[in-house]
C-alpha cells in the first residue's frame, strides 16, 4: 500500500486557490497508481501538521505542487511536517522514518526536467505551426533577487528548448528581475513570438501584469511597427495547469521512491480510527453538524438540521468530490478555510459507498477523525501556543510577541464558532464525538487562521477579523 500526498498553499481567503491541486489529485487517482492521493496546504485543511495522521499507508510520498524551489519548499513544508530538514533539498529528496511511515519529500514538479515537455505542448497549444525558420521562444518566469533557485528552473528549461532546435530563438525574461518581459521588443528578432508563462496557475501576473508588461490584447496581438520589424506574439496558459503535470508528479514520486523495494503496510492507528468511523455510522449518528444514516450498504450524509427533509428538496451529490465541493463554502456563499467551523450550509445531501465514506469525511471534516480517536487513546500530543508561535518564520515571526491577554482575545473571536476544543491552551475534552459527543473534536494546535489573526491583531492593533496574512 502506498500514499501520494499533493501540498499546495491554499488560502484563508479565496476558495479557487486550492483548485489547482484538487484537479492534479483527481487526475492521480484516476491513474489508480497509488491507493490513495492526499491533498494538504499550507492555509487550508488538513494543515500540513495533520496530513501525514491522515494517510492510510506506511509507505507516503509528499510533493510539493509548487513551480519553483523556494521558502515554502525549503523552509515551511519541512518544518511543518516535522522532516527535520531545512534549506535546498537534493535531487533524490529526503527520506524520514515518522511515527511508523516512512515519508519521502521530494523537490517541487516545477524543478522536474519533464516541464520542458509542458512548455512545448503549451507553446503548441498556442502555434501548432511553430517553426524553427520563424518562431522564438519565450520562457516567462516571476524571478526575484531574494532567491536564485528561482530563475535557475527558467533558464535551465530553456538551455534545454535552446537545444531541441525546434525555435529560431529560445528567451527566458522574468517580471521581477532581469532581463525584464518589457525589453522583449529589443531581444526577440524572429516574426512570430511564442510566449509561455512558467506560472502554477491561471492569476494575476498571467491575466494582468504580464498582458501590460508586454503591450497583449489577447491570445494573438499584432506589433507591426517592432525594432526587428513586425511581429506577432502568441500567449500560452501557464504551464502548471496543463494535464501534463500529472506525469510530471507522477515521475517525481517514482523517483523519489527509487529502489524502495515493496510497498509500505496499512498504518494500524489510522485504520482503527476509520474502523470506529466506520462502527459509528453502521449504527447512524452525527459527526459535528453532519447526520450519517446508514441505508442499506451506503450512508447518507445531510446537516443535521435537514434532519426529516424529503430528499428531493434537498441537492443531492453522490461523490466525495461532490460532498467537498458542496461544503467549501458558507450558506453565503464565503470560503470555509476552517472546515469545523459552525457554518456548514444546508441543502444538501451525499449518498456515499463505505468506500466513499472515508474520502467524504476526509474533505468534509480533515483529519478530525484521526485526531479524535487519538485523544481518545491518549496519543494526540499537544502544542502549546507558545511552542507554535516560536516555530513561524518570515512574516509569522512577530506573533511570538503577541502576550496572553492579546492570544485570548483572538480565541474569543475566531475559536468561538469553531467545533474544536483548544487542547493547545489547556481546555478540556472528556469524550469525543467517536464517544458519543457530536460536538467535541480535539484541537492539538493553533491552526493557520489562527496563526494569522493573532499576526492581524498585532498589525493592526485591532481585535481578530477575517484577513488573511
Ligand atoms: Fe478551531 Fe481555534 Fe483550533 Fe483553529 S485554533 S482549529 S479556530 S479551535
Amino acid at each position: 500500500m502506498r500514499s501520494l500526498v499533493l501540498i499546495g498553499h491554499g488560502s484563508h481567503l479565496n476558495g479557487e486557490s486550492a483548485g489547482a491541486v484538487f484537479r492534479y489529485a483527481e487526475l492521480l487517482r484516476e491513474r489508480g497508481l497509488y491507493d490513495e492521493v492526499i491533498e494538504g496546504y499550507w492555509k487550508e485543511e488538513p494543515a500540513l501538521r495533520q496530513v501525514l495522521r491522515t494517510t492510510a499507508s506506511t509507505d507516503v510520498t509528499v510533493i510539493p505542487m509548487f513551480i519553483s524551489e523556494g521558502y515554502f519548499t525549503e523552509t515551511v513544508i519541512p518544518r511543518e511536517l516535522g522532516l527535520g530538514h531545512q534549506g535546498p533539498v537534493p535531487p533524490e529528496g529526503v527520506a524520514r522514518v515518522l511515527g511508523g511511515r516512512t515519508v519521502r519529500y521530494t523537490l517541487p514538479f516545477g524543478v522536474h526536467p519533464g516541464m520542458t515537455d509542458v512548455i512545448l505542448a503549451r507553446a503548441r497549444e498556442a502555434l501548432p505551426d511553430a517553426s524553427p525558420e520563424d518562431t522564438a521562444l519565450i520562457v516567462l518566469g516571476h524571478g526575484t533577487t531574494r532567491n536564485e533557485n528561482s530563475h535557475k528552473v527558467i533558464y535551465s528549461n530553456a538551455d534545454r528548448l535552446r537545444e531541441s532546435g525546434l525555435f529560431s530563438e529560445v528567451h527566458a525574461l522574468f517580471l521581477d528581475e532581469d532581463p525584464r518581459v518589457g525589453t522583449w521588443p529589443d531581444r526577440v528578432r524572429a516574426p512570430r513570438v511564442v510566449v509561455v508563462p512558467f506560472f502554477a496557475s491561471e492569476g494575476w501576473h498571467t491575466l494582468e501584469t504580464i498582458p501590460e508588461d508586454m503591450g497583449l490584447q489577447g491570445e494573438v496581438t499584432r506589433f507591426p511597427d517592432n525594432p526587428h520589424g513586425p511581429q506577432t506574439v502568441y500567449y500560452a496558459r501557464p504551464v502548471g495547469t496543463h494535464p501534463a503535470v500529472a506525469d510530471v508528479v507522477l515521475h517525481l514520486a517514482e523517483e523519489a521512491r527509487g529502489a524502495a523495494g515493496r510497498d509500505g503496510d496499512v498504518e494500524r492507528a489510522h485504520d482503527s480510527a476509520w474502523q470506529a468511523l466506520i462502527h459509528l455510522a453502521r449504527r447512524g449518528g452525527r459527526m459535528g453538524e453532519v447526520l450519517i444514516t446508514p441505508h442499506s450498504g451506503v450512508y447518507e450524509l445531510r446537516h443535521a438540521l435537514d434532519e426529516g427533509m424529503g430528499g428531493a428538496e434537498l441537492h443531492t451529490v453522490v461523490t466525495p468530490e461532490g460532498l467537498r465541493d458542496v461544503t467549501r463554502r458558507d450558506a453565503a456563499g464565503n470560503h470555509r478555510p476552517v472546515h469545523t467551523y459552525r457554518t456548514l450550509p444546508r441543502g444538501w445531501r451525499a449518498v456515499l459507498s463505505e468506500t466513499e465514506l472515508r474520502r467524504g469525511v476526509h474533505f468534509l471534516y480533515p483529519a478530525v477523525v484521526e485526531e479524535s480517536y487519538a485523544h481518545g487513546c491518549h496519543s494526540l500530543r499537544h502544542t502549546p501556543w507558545a511552542t507554535t508561535a516560536r516555530r513561524q518564520t518570515g512574516i509569522y515571526t512577530r506573533v511570538q510577541r503577541a502576550t496572553q491577554e492579546q492570544v485570548e482575545r483572538v480565541a474569543r473571536t475566531v475559536c468561538t464558532p469553531c467545533l474544536r476544543t483548544r487542547l493547545w491552551a489547556g481546555e478540556k475534552l472528556p469524550r469525543t464525538f467517536l464517544e458519543g459527543v457530536p460536538g467535541a473534536f480535539p484541537c492539538a494546535e493553533a491552526c493557520t487562521y489562527f496563526v494569522a489573526e493573532v499576526r492581524e491583531t498585532l498589525i493592526s492593533k485591532r481585535p481578530a477579523a477575517g484577513q488573511e496574512g
